[in-house]
């Protein structure tokens, strides 16, 4: 594709981001110049993140995978001989048919999460072929998958309140979530409401950038959010301020749920979170007296062993409050489920085979297991930086009878293990479908540019690799253009036909439904399900309960892995080339005679990372942070947050728990590398001045 100097193609993002953003870019001689907003998504019209500003480095740096290749030296050297497709497509279908000769299907597992949320590129040609093939099936549970259990037993995972309706709230809380770093686009509206008046209240161990706009920040201590969630409640039905004809007509279940808040006063609230009991109380008066009032909640209160009741306590609040039924009332979760996909386009049922937690990938490759893991297939994801367990996951992947391949844009630290990498063509090599979860939008995602080097789109490999394998069958789709066609066509009603006419698809109940009014729960009966039984039978102490802080002596500082605003996960980091530093508060920094800019050693019994220490109370005492998703390149001895993360699993949906972390630092005395400057570059967290930290 050769471009004058000016050209622009419209697109849209798919990366794992709610907001989906139209954009614009800029070519000049068929390579890409530039990214900006495009203006078809008015949501998003205008801009985008700094991230994707840059994407054009990921594209032509460095790092970029632009050949197939076999490794040369030990796993992790990264060193490649560089061979043709055809030779590396035939390595990987003998590799594939020869463990499921030995030791059965099973022992090939599929690792792929969220590298792109385009419905092309995850769920169609390779679904198929691991299905066809038998290969284990995995858990996708990174997450997500604990908000998403409480969400779809309590709503069904009901369509959430659109970003533009928080311009018409009188009452914001932000639960868990930092939209300055990774939905942008709703900060506009909360802006926009604060200067009308409303009031916005922020959840969050960090003073985010949000929080120190705040009314209110209640800077809880990792974990406690359901103790929190649960005296609101109290509150709410001791004091008579529970919506009881709305509970009567639309809900089951408060009685149950009244009963397991009945303990949580202010007080107890507060002595496990760790923050004033007046701050709750101030947030219990607020969200009862204000309408509209909605509640954001995040994805950063699920990640520790109470996060499945901490979201179901949380999503249960409007219902007992009687939130809904007006525009800006209610709550934000996540829109993925608002469309009704089914994905029927993948052509394969899925087989009975055994199922694996993506968390505990690092115990399946060294552990027991039958049969044992003997390849290993990674596309869309960079387990080695996003799984927990790091130093177990590194060990796997040392295996010498482990065969590690790995499908991906860049040379991530993961794909320095493999045994055979392939090169994929990013969102602007190719086509997709971009569906967003912050807002209710799906765009068609178009290429911009020719594939780089001899990157190939996911489709049209695992169409061949299905091929290699005797596994595919005629008239089906077979590249990413018959694929394209295949979703438009089991897109629901409408939608296809508005994206195959070039138009903005809406789903009926429009892209700003007001709950209860437009959309209603998905339950079985219509209801909200305050106290879902199977919710109940699932979490290790039941429904709305609360598992102690996992802090010991040795170990007493909970450490938090927060999103950045450098990169999407670990996807962008590549682009981030100083050291990172692990924020403390500036007490647990002098009681370790930590200063800003010290190298400093956080451990725990799971491993240890070197790297820079930040000092700011923009983490509260006994908190300290290191950013999400970083690479081996961030740290001074290549290890990261992860490497400290336990693999246990969440109370609901078996997710992981990364803010369950506990871990002393050190003072690495001796070293005399002070960067301030590199704790700024990495780190997402803003200086503090005005933070409002109860
Ligand atoms: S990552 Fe999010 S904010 Fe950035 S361009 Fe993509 S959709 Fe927009």
């Amino acid at each position: 594709m050769t471009t004058p100097a000016g050209h622009q193609i419209s697109t849209a993002c798919p990366l794992d981001c709610p907001d989906s953003c139209s954009l614009r870019v800029s070519l000049s001689d068929g390579r890409v110049v530039a990214l900006d907003g495009g203006e078809a998504n008015p949501v998003t019209g205008g801009y985008i993140c700094g991230k994707v500003r840059r994407f054009g480095e990921r594209m032509y740096g460095p790092d970029r995978l632009l050949r197939p290749g076999f490794r040369l030296g030990p796993p992790g050297s990264g060193e490649f001989r560089w061979v043709s497709w055809d030779e590396a497509l035939a390595r990987v279908a003998d590799v594939m048919r020869e463990a499921r000769d030995r030791w059965g299907a099973e022992s090939v597992l599929p690792y792929c999460y969220g590298g792109s949320n385009g419905l092309l590129t995850q769920d169609t040609t390779d679904a198929r072929m691991f299905r066809r093939f038998g290969a284990s099936r995995l858990a996708r549970t990174l997450c997500a998958s604990t908000t998403g259990a409480a969400n779809q037993a309590l709503y069904g995972k009901m369509p959430s309140v659109t970003y533009a309706d928080y311009a018409r709230a009188r009452l914001i809380v932000v639960w868990g979530a930092n939209p300055s770093a990774s939905s942008i686009h709703l900060v506009p509206y909360i802006r926009e409401a604060q200067r009308a008046g409303a009031r916005l209240a922020v959840v969050d161990p960090r003073a985010t950038p949000l929080a120190r706009l705040a009314d209110l920040h209640l800077a809880l201590r990792p974990g406690t959010d359901v103790a929190v969630a649960l005296a609101l409640h109290r509150h709410l039905f001791e004091r008579g301020l529970a919506d009881d004809a709305f509970l009567a007509a639309h809900a089951t279940g408060a009685d149950r749920l009244r009963e397991r808040a009945r303990e949580w006063t202010f007080e107890r609230a507060a002595a496990v979170a760790g923050v004033d009991p007046g701050a709750i109380e101030l947030l219990a008066g607020l969200y009862a007296a204000a309408s509209p009032a909605v509640v954001r909640c995040g994805w950063g209160l699920e990640r520790n062993r109470n996060g499945g009741n901490a979201a179901a306590a949380i999503l249960a609040l409007p219902a007992v409050a009687g939130k809904f039924g007006v525009r800006g009332g209610g709550f934000t979760l996540s829109n993925s489920s608002a469309w009704g996909v089914t994905k029927t386009w993948v052509g394969a049922d899925e087989p009975p085979t055994r199922v694996v937690n993506m968390n505990h990938l690092g115990r399946m490759l060294t552990g027991p297991a039958e049969p044992p893991v003997k390849v290993l297939f990674v596309y869309n994801c960079n387990p080695l930086a996003t799984a927990p367990h790091q130093n177990l996951v590194r060990k796997g992947l040392e295996r010498d009878d482990l065969t590690t391949i790995v499908f991906d844009q860049v040379v991530t630290d993961t794909a320095r293990y493999a045994d055979i990498v392939l090169p994929a063509t990013t969102f602007l090599e190719q086509y997709d479908f971009a569906r967003a979860y912050g807002p209710i939008s799906l765009q068609m995602v178009r290429p911009a540019v020719d594939a780089v080097g001899e990157a190939r789109p996911n489709v049209d490999v695992f169409a061949e690799i299905e091929a290699r394998l005797g596994l595919d069958r005629p008239d089906e789709p077979r590249d990413e253009l018959e694929m394209m066609l295949s979703v438009i066509d089991g897109l629901p009603e409408g939608a296809g036909e508005a994206i195959r006419l070039d138009g903005r698809p809406a789903p009926p109940f429009g892209i700003a439904p007001v709950q209860f009014v437009d959309v209603f729960p998905r339950t079985d009966d219509g209801k909200v399900h305050l106290f879902p039984e199977e919710l109940d039978r699932e979490a290790p102490l039941g429904l709305y309960t609360f598992q102690p802080d996992p802090a010991t002596e040795r170990h007493p500082l909970a450490l938090i892995s927060p999103s950045s605003e450098k990169a999407i996960s670990s996807s962008l980091f590549e682009l981030v080339r100083k050291t990172a530093a692990l924020t403390i508060h500036p007490v647990d920094a002098h009681q370790r005679a930590i200063a800003d800019g010290d190298t400093v050693r956080v451990f725990n019994d799971l491993g240890a990372v070197t790297c820079h220490a930040a000092v700011s109370p923009t983490v509260g005492p006994g908190t300290v942070s290191l950013p999400k998703g970083l690479w081996s390149r961030h740290t001074l001895n290549g290890s990261t947050a992860n490497a400290l993360v336990p693999d246990t699993l969440t109370d609901l949906g078996a997710g992981a728990c990364f803010n369950d972390a506990r871990v002393q630092v050190e003072r690495i005395e001796g070293a005399t590398d002070r960067e301030p400057a590199a704790a700024a570059e990495a780190n997402p967290v803003e200086p503090a001045d005005g933070a409002r930290v109860h």
